[in-house]
């Protein structure tokens, strides 16, 4: 049998190559490392396949089938929807087994953890990749252990709880917890689902469902909630290498949306920024996404200029707006999912447009209720 090739990690900043099945997970001059991947494979074999992500298998870094760590998860639905009298598509991530998109990321890297025979790992997540990690390790019976802000929403906390993982709290902003996670990992397995290129290419198959439930074809754009860059940067991936394999000629004009509390992205996008700016980060209902440093912002710039894309900022009220058109319209999501409806009403093209529903309002219990 023709074996899978895994790629190779490659260092973005000087350029170092490393094997794919070396168990490391950052460079030795200290960066994160990419997964540089190209797939192989044919539409129609995976046509017939069980409507689950893994259907994407050639696609995915993964050697064996027998390592794949899934709760049948993906392919989730695309609605089309009218919402502020705008007509677009809808993709319905928050209807992942723990709540969230993450579990793209997650269900993939894990397998690859699992693959690798590491047996204990460390996160850093303010609720949902906590959650979702937590989850797959618990299914792949891989120690787990999660550094959470002080301030992390308590149901989410529960759940990374129940889910057996070992939750670490910590004082002080997400760049400080990151980096208390990473010292803690240094005889550990840093499962990052910021640094970790393996999450990536699990974020990337969003690309692959949203192609091929289109007919095998891209939207003009897509509008993500922009913090981490998870889905954005994942989705880039994923349409490139649509775009390699020759089903799509264009990737769709990536616009990530912040909110107006930390938008650092926002401004090192529009003031033309050759560093990240240090911005004082202030309160916000989009907790998911206030990261005032995110790792990977150089390639997400680079992502959303090479696409036409854009990045902007809304406000509070605007993100509060959009929470409860969505109620209106039959839709429970978490704060941080309402930032990309905030965003599109920022847009002036009429251009064919998806958003992801990225986390279910389910997750936040009754602090949902602040905001009625
Ligand atoms: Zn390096």
């Amino acid at each position: 049998m023709h074996k899978k090739s895994m790629g190779h990690f490659l260092c973005p900043v000087c350029g170092r190559e490393y094997d794919s099945d070396e168990i490391i997970w950052k460079c030795t001059c200290g960066n994160f490392l990419d997964l540089i991947y190209h797939p192989e494979f044919k539409r129609r074999k995976i046509e017939q396949r069980e409507k689950t992500l893994w259907r994407y298998f050639e696609a995915l870094p993964v050697s064996e089938k027998s390592s794949t760590v899934s709760f049948k998860e993906g392919f989730t639905p695309i609605l089309r929807s009218n919402l502020f009298g705008r007509d677009l598509f809808l993709k319905l991530e928050f209807l992942f087994p723990t709540g969230s998109f993450k579990d793209r990321g997650s269900s993939v890297m894990i397998s690859k953890i699992k693959e690798l025979r590491v047996k204990e790992i460390v996160e850093d997540s303010s609720g949902n990749a906590g959650a979702s990690i937590s989850a797959y390790s618990a299914k792949a019976k891989i120690k787990c252990h999660i550094f959470v802000p002080e301030g992390a929403p308590e149901p989410k906390l529960s759940q990374i709880q129940f889910y057996g993982a070992e939750i670490h709290r910590i004082r002080g902003s997400r760049d400080k917890i990151a980096e208390e996670a990473r010292k803690f990992a240094k005889k550990l397995y840093y499962a990052s689902h910021s640094w970790n290129p393996f999450f990536l290419h699990g974020t990337k198959t969003f690309a692959y469902e949203v192609c091929e439930q289109l007919g095998w074809r891209a939207p003009e754009a897509i509008i993500f909630p922009l913090g981490n860059g998870t889905l954005l940067l994942g989705s880039y991936i994923g349409f490139d290498e649509l775009r390699e394999i020759g089903i799509i000629e264009e990737i769709p004009r990536l616009i990530g949306v912040q909110s107006s509390a930390c938008n650092p992205l926002f401004r090192a996008f529009h003031e033309n920024l050759e560093k990240l700016p240090e911005i004082e980060v202030r309160k916000t209902i989009a907790d998911g996404i206030s990261v005032a440093k995110p790792v990977r912002w150089k390639q997400i710039l680079k992502a959303v200029k090479e696409t036409g894309g854009e990045i902007i900022s809304v406000d509070e009220e605007e993100i509060l707006e959009a929470l409860k058109e969505l109620g209106r319209n039959g839709l429970y999501v978490e704060p941080t999912s309402a930032v990309a409806l905030a965003g599109l009403r920022k847009i002036e093209d009429r251009e064919e447009l998806l958003i992801p529903l990225t986390g279910s309002g389910l997750k936040l219990g009754e602090r949902m209720k602040e905001f009625l």
